[in-house]
């Protein structure tokens, strides 16, 4: 036996590990599956390439448990080491890296970003272990070794009589991480890190049913079998190629991700390019409901099929962060902030490729067949408004694909709306007004006076619609977009303005501050308005400019328009019967009846009518019939 100090600069770079990293424990055992796989992928390719002859035999990997001992095995039927390659590989190699990765993190322990904590390596087994040991036999001649060190730096090598080719790793678990002595804890583990790794893992043992052969008499039982667990799926479906694969092998694929996913995804999106970058992956859309921010971070981000963690942040675009599926590529680095992640040209290309990938996509659904691409617009109009919105190459490629709703479920794209349009349906400024409602039944009375004028109106009714609407005014010459409650259809479309009033300047005198001292409570600005006499006698809009704005802010986080109260004016059709009539009422109690019910009425039309004001309102009403 020899005995060695393991040349670190870093007194006892144990504690270290534990400490920096104790968040993060659970990651030594991705760590040590990875190097078993790796030694067995560099034995497939020694055969490969006929450095190794004969059969290689069964090279699955094992991890098993020994409560008793307080034991953690990993066992793997790879390349094995030599004594000099222990030497070399754990003595120098892995612990230089390590260290040089205790550097890097201690500068940034504050910046919890580190993905995953990559790159940490076989040394992350001493954040779970008080003592390490390493049995391994190389796949070459040379004797079999044993390697202990007990956290220390200092270690022991002897030579050792295991026979068999391939490495295993003793942990004798420590007795703060007794967690990892508990088969559903590994079990747990194994499924978040190594699922769909490359080389087949087996954790235990399972029982399986035996198929009867088909002459077996009705009443008799199949037998079971005691077989190999195996935990992993070592060919997932991004692997493969995608003319290989077929619709419901990528449903079938998408319920093995998400196995308390009920809902089928939409449709996916197969990511594969190998220059300038190497990447892979499959992204699904989902049905996207209106609250964006409980249905971000799902993808899954892989690095040679171990996983590395589901917070994309910085790698795909935020509106992306929306989809589901995976993404694996070696050429992310890991060991990196995510601030200097989001700064790196070769992510910044990956970004790219995603975002020009699904808006391809996008295009092509809609031009293979427009009418499922509609009935699909509602789902998935979040994502690619929220893309529009944050990336203006997607924006551009939008364009041949976004559609406008209208309330007559017609879905035209901004060019078909714009030419749908009649070219007087201009305001003041000679800008084309597109008319929209956000809810279809509070803005109902809205719309159809809209409509019976002949007036197109879209339904928009995502949650970021308002910051869209911003840019494409931005965007377009000559268009602005109003809300049907926004304001009077005189006002809003000059070819319909105001006629001559009915009523003298000095009836209007007399009427203006009688009704403001009646609805003054409600802090309405009046507005008088020769309206056609067909409209309501009283009419609430809400100004499109304040309404937006405060309904980004509350979108866009935080600001102070979002806390101000809503703002309504009240117009006051001067040409209706009914304004006429409150003139002439004798008493002033009667007059104040009036202005309340039209008010009400008014209220009533935009839903706002509630609680107190709409019972007295019935009961008015109720008095007003008797
Ligand atoms: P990395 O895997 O990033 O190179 P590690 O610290 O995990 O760093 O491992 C250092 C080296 O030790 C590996 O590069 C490999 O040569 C060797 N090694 C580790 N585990 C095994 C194993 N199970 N079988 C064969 N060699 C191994």
């Amino acid at each position: 036996m020899s005995k060695g100090k393991i040349n670190v600069s870093v007194e006892n770079i144990f504690p270290l590990i534990k400490k920096f990293l104790y968040s993060d424990q659970e990651i030594f055992l991705r760590e040590l599956i990875s190097n078993a796989t790796d030694a067995t992928t560099k034995l497939n390719h020694l055969s490969s390439i006929g450095k190794i002859k004969g059969d290689l035999g069964n090279l699955q990997i094992e991890v098993k448990i020994d409560k008793k001992g307080k034991k953690l095995h990993i066992i793997d039927r790879g390349i094995g080491m030599s004594k000099e390659e222990v030497q070399k590989y754990i003595n120098d190699v892995a612990f230089s890296g390590a260290e040089e990765f205790l550097e890097k993190y201690k500068d940034s322990a504050k910046d919890s970003g580190i993905i995953g904590h990559f790159g940490l390596g076989f040394y992350s087994a001493f954040m779970v272990a008080n003592k390490v040991e390493i049995i391994t036999k190389s796949y070459s001649k040379d004797a079999a070794a044993h390697w202990i060190c007990d956290g220390s730096p200092e270690y022991s090598i002897e030579t050792a009589d295991k026979k068999d080719r391939g490495t295993e790793i003793v942990l004798h678990i420590d007795k703060d991480s007794k967690e990892f002595l508990e088969e559903n804890r590994i079990k747990e583990l194994l499924l978040k890190y190594n699922k769909f790794m490359p080389i087949p893992i087996k954790f235990g043992t399972k029982e399986e049913t035996i198929p009867l052969p088909k002459d077996s008499p009705d009443d008799a039982k199949p037998e079971t079998k005691t077989v190999d667990n195996i935990i992993n799926n070592p060919e997932p479906a991004w692997t493969k190629k995608p003319s290989d694969l077929k619709d419901e092998d990528y449903q079938s694929f998408y319920r093995e991700l998400y196995p308390m996913q009920f809902e089928e995804p939409l449709f996916n999106i197969h990511l594969n390019v190998d220059y300038p970058f190497n990447l892979t992956g499959i992204l699904y859309f989902p049905r996207i409901k209106n609250d964006i921010n409980i249905q971000k971070d799902r993808i899954q981000l892989y690095q040679n099929q171990v996983f590395v963690t589901d917070n994309v942040e910085g790698i795909v675009p935020e509106f992306l962060t929306l989809l589901r599926g995976v993404i694996d590529s070696p050429d992310i680095p890991l060991n990196v902030s995510r601030s200097y992640l989001q700064a790196d040209g070769a992510v910044k290309k990956i970004s790219n490729y995603i975002t020009r990938k699904v808006g391809d996509k996008l295009s092509s659904l809609f031009k293979k067949d427009r009418k499922s691409f509609e009935e699909k617009w509602n789902d998935i109009k979040v994502v690619i408004e929220y893309g529009m919105l944050s990336e203006d190459k997607f924006f551009d490629k939008a364009e041949g694909f976004a559609l406008y709703p209208t309330t007559d479920k017609e879905y035209l794209t901004f060019d078909e709306l714009k030419d749908s349009i009649k070219d007087n349906q201009t305001d003041k400024d000679d800008k084309l007004v597109i008319l929209y409602a956000s809810d279809v039944d509070s803005q109902h009375s809205y719309i159809e006076q809209a409509k019976s004028k002949g007036y197109k109106v879209l339904l928009l009714d995502s949650p970021i619609i308002g910051h869209l609407i911003q840019k494409l005014e931005g965007k377009k010459e000559k268009i602005s977009f109003s809300r049907v409650d926004g304001d009077t259809l005189e006002n809003l479309i000059k070819k319909d303005e105001a006629t001559v009033s009915k009523l003298s300047d000095k009836e209007k005198e007399t009427l203006k501050p009688l009704i403001e001292s009646v609805v003054k409570e409600g802090g309405y600005t009046v507005q008088l308005e020769s309206l056609d006499s067909k409209s309501m006698p009283f009419v609430l809009t809400q100004p499109e400019f304040m309404r937006r704005m405060k309904e980004m802010q509350q979108t866009g986080g935080g600001g102070m328009m979002g806390n101000m109260p809503e703002m309504f004016n009240l117009v006051v059709n001067t040409n209706h019967e009914l304004v006429g009539q409150i003139l002439n009422t004798k008493t002033k109690k009667k007059k104040e009846h009036l202005i309340k019910q039209a008010l009400d009425l008014a209220k009533l039309s935009q839903n706002l009518l509630k609680g107190e004001a709409l019972t007295q309102f019935i009961q008015r009403s109720v008095d007003l019939i008797k």
